[in-house]
């Protein structure tokens, strides 16, 4: 599969993710009907397809590693702050808009604490346009921007750790000519945590389940939102993987229809790819 087919998956499968989980995130398992279709609704009452902070981070993020030609963090705070403080900001989480306001109180881009208790998924939800910016980089050059990236927000010990694994998939599957689910999750740990909570090693966790647990892009995604809680964001980073893995082509084309962001979403992926 062509590189550009599974970049696309992977950018266009976290949108189909976030959209399908925001529509039951905050709900406890069990407490809802089975997600099937993207139907809207959910704590936000969004319309079809309708994607939250994550899949718009990521885009935000996208926008300023193309326009600057370079990782800037100024620059990319402050695309954030710009965001946070529109009437179209919601679902954004409490660790990330403190740190925006501490930019803007402090002109330090950089407010990731590095402690475990800040171990939230708010930076893994967005990693994908750093995987897509940095792999012409070696692993070391490509990592550190990844990180820089995440710690604008998220700079715990945990986060740093399921990024860095998160990477190396990513990395693999993008990089690879063809590359079997056998060698992707080889050696990997995955535990089902008891909640599709906010806690960043859950929601890898949940994700890695979904993929290694279903035969399709489809079956998974439905797998990892149907856990509810954070279910959106849970759902973009299963759709990075498996999107990465299953390729554009792959997308269930009742899902993808309703993602309004579609065509921007392709073409940003396009120039990172092509640049
Ligand atoms: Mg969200």
């Amino acid at each position: 599969m062509k590189i550009v087919d599974k970049a696309l998956g992977g950018f266009l499968g976290l949108a189909i993710g976030d959209a399908l989980g925001a529509q039951v995130e905050f709900k406890p398992p069990g407490t809802f009907p089975l997600v099937t279709d993207m139907v809207g609704g959910g704590v936000y009452n969004l319309l079809p397809g309708q994607i939250t902070d994550d899949t718009i981070m990521s885009i935000l993020s996208t926008r300023s590693l193309l326009e600057c030609k370079e990782f800037s963090a100024h620059h990319m705070m402050d695309l954030f702050y710009k965001w946070s403080s529109s009437p179209e900001c919601f679902d954004i989480g409490t660790t990330i808009q403190e740190a925006i306001y501490a930019y803007k109180r402090t002109g330090d881009p950089f407010q990731g604490i590095d402690d475990e208790n800040y171990s939230g998924n708010g930076s893994l939800m967005r990693i994908y346009p750093s995987i897509l910016w940095t792999l012409d980089l070696n692993d070391v050059d490509a990592f550190s921007i990844v990180w820089d990236i995440s710690r604008l927000t998220h700079a715990s010990p945990i986060v740093y750790d399921v990024s860095l694994s998160f990477f190396k998939i990513l990395r693999k599957i993008l990089l690879a000519d063809s590359i079997q689910k056998d060698e992707i999750l080889k050696g990997l740990k995955i535990q089902l945590p008891s909640r599709s909570s906010g806690f960043v090693l859950d929601t890898f966790n949940v994700a890695l389940w979904g993929f290694a647990n279903s035969e399709s892009f489809e079956e998974g995604v439905l797998k990892v939102v149907n856990l509810g809680d954070d279910a959106d964001t849970a759902g973009a980073v299963y759709g990075q993987l498996a999107g990465s893995f299953y390729g554009v082509n792959a997308l269930p084309e009742r899902f993808l229809r309703h993602i309004r962001e579609k065509d921007e979403i392709s073409g940003l992926v396009l120039r990172m790819i092509k640049r």
